[in-house]
């Protein structure tokens, strides 16, 4: 259960609000790599939970643009949920592709908890997510990751597979030669051997691990059947809409599956290209060890990532508890609280008369 962190009882109404210069500051405080691995933990703990929340697919808004999307869950406690869109052109309008923020409040009363930025929340989960789910599909000893797609979401997956599980060397592929400077960039003091390259081909040559987090609203097709050699892990997070997929649909014939949550994966992730039937592997089973994920050297493992709801709720429970260590939030004036709940009209009118007599 979350309790305010509001120093003041008073104002109980208050809710903490963490904008992107306090997500900034928490993830520099502790170090964006710690961090990943840090919700890579909430969001294990919570998978191993699967059963106690409340589970639905998001509700999209689609455009010919892009989409809006809202990600609700609960655990019976908490509820969480959060505010996302995903618009491929922005990047080329100088805007970002998917921005977010989400919120976490308290079943018992439904007061707000916590009001936070996702938009730098959510690429930390994705990579999070994408380490976790890695740790029990990719090879053991992979240490040669291929990045197709430089984007946004480029640097924090290149440091979730650094510190989570265990790569040394990223190659890098993007269609804008800019991108792959800009991550190589700023990948330069990771620690990371980093492999700028020319083609998609080149990035995925020789590696054991290959992350697809490239934007298009296409079905685009950024890896094809032959670029893909026995016993590689996949990790695709850009295939996440409707018509929005990444893979040759002859690579994933050839694949073990691993999603989410079925009925959400069946609707935006790779899989809307195979049959309703499909047979695919839900993630949390893994987890518990009720299912094993790799069991042979030349399987094709691939976890066709589209994000969860649960993932955003571990991230945001995360961030709540970084609040009081690090300080770095706001309190946001969100609810209207007057000293007799009946009299929201009363509190109106006086604020008036005190506003006047100022
Ligand atoms: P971005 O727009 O910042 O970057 C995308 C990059 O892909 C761009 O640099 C673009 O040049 C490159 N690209 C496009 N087509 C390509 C191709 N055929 N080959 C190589 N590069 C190509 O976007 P982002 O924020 O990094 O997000 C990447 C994708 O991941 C988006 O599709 C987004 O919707 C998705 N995403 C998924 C999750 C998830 O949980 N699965 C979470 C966040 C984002």
């Amino acid at each position: 259960m979350f309790h305010s962190t509001n120093p003041n009882p008073s104002k109980l109404a208050l809710v903490p609000f963490v904008s992107v210069d306090n997500m900034m500051k928490i993830v520099n405080t502790i170090g964006a790599s710690k961090v990943i691995a840090e919700i890579a933990e909430y969001i294990e703990a919570d998978f191993l939970r699967w059963d106690m929340f409340d589970k639905t697919p998001r509700v999209a808004a689609h455009s010919k643009e892009g989409v809006i999307e809202l990600m609700p869950t609960s655990d019976g406690e908490t509820y969480g949920f959060k505010y996302v869109n995903g618009h491929p052109a922005n990047m080329a309008r100088g805007f970002q592709t998917v921005n977010a923020f989400g919120v976490l409040a308290r079943v018992d009363n439904g007061y707000p908890v916590l009001v936070s930025e996702m938009t730098i929340l959510t690429a930390l989960r994705t990579a999070a997510t994408s380490a976790v789910a890695a740790k029990h599909l990719a090879p053991k000893n992979a240490r040669i990751m291929g990045m197709i797609g430089n984007g946004a979401q480029c640097e924090f997956q290149a440091l979730a597979f650094q510190q989570i599980v265990g790569i040394d060397t990223v190659k890098l592929f993007d269609i804008d030669s800019k991108a792959t400077q800009k991550a190589a960039r700023n990948l330069s003091d990771s620690g990371l051997t980093v492999i700028s390259c020319k083609t998609a081909e080149e990035a995925v040559a020789g590696t054991q691990i290959i992350t697809t987090c490239t934007a298009d609203k296409q079905n685009a097709t950024v890896l094809t059947d032959n670029m893909i050699g026995s016993g590689i892990h996949i990790n695709a997070i850009g295939g996440d809409c409707p018509g929005k997929t990444e893979l040759h649909r002859d690579i994933l014939l050839r694949s073990d599956i691993f999603v989410e949550y079925p009925p959400q994966t069946r609707v935006e992730g790779e899989i809307q290209q195979l049959d309703d039937d499909h047979p695919v592997t839900e993630l949390w089973q893994v987890m518990t060890g009720q299912t094993q994920g790799r069991t042979s050297d030349n399987q094709i493992t691939l976890f066709d990532s589209v994000g969860f709801a649960t993932e955003d709720f571990s991230a945001l429970r995360y961030i709540h508890d970084q609040l009081q260590p690090t300080g770095h939030f706001v309190e946001l004036d969100l609810l209207a609280d007057p000293d007799d709940p009946r009299d929201l009209f009363g509190m109106v009118q006086r604020a008036k008369t005190n506003s006047s007599s100022n």
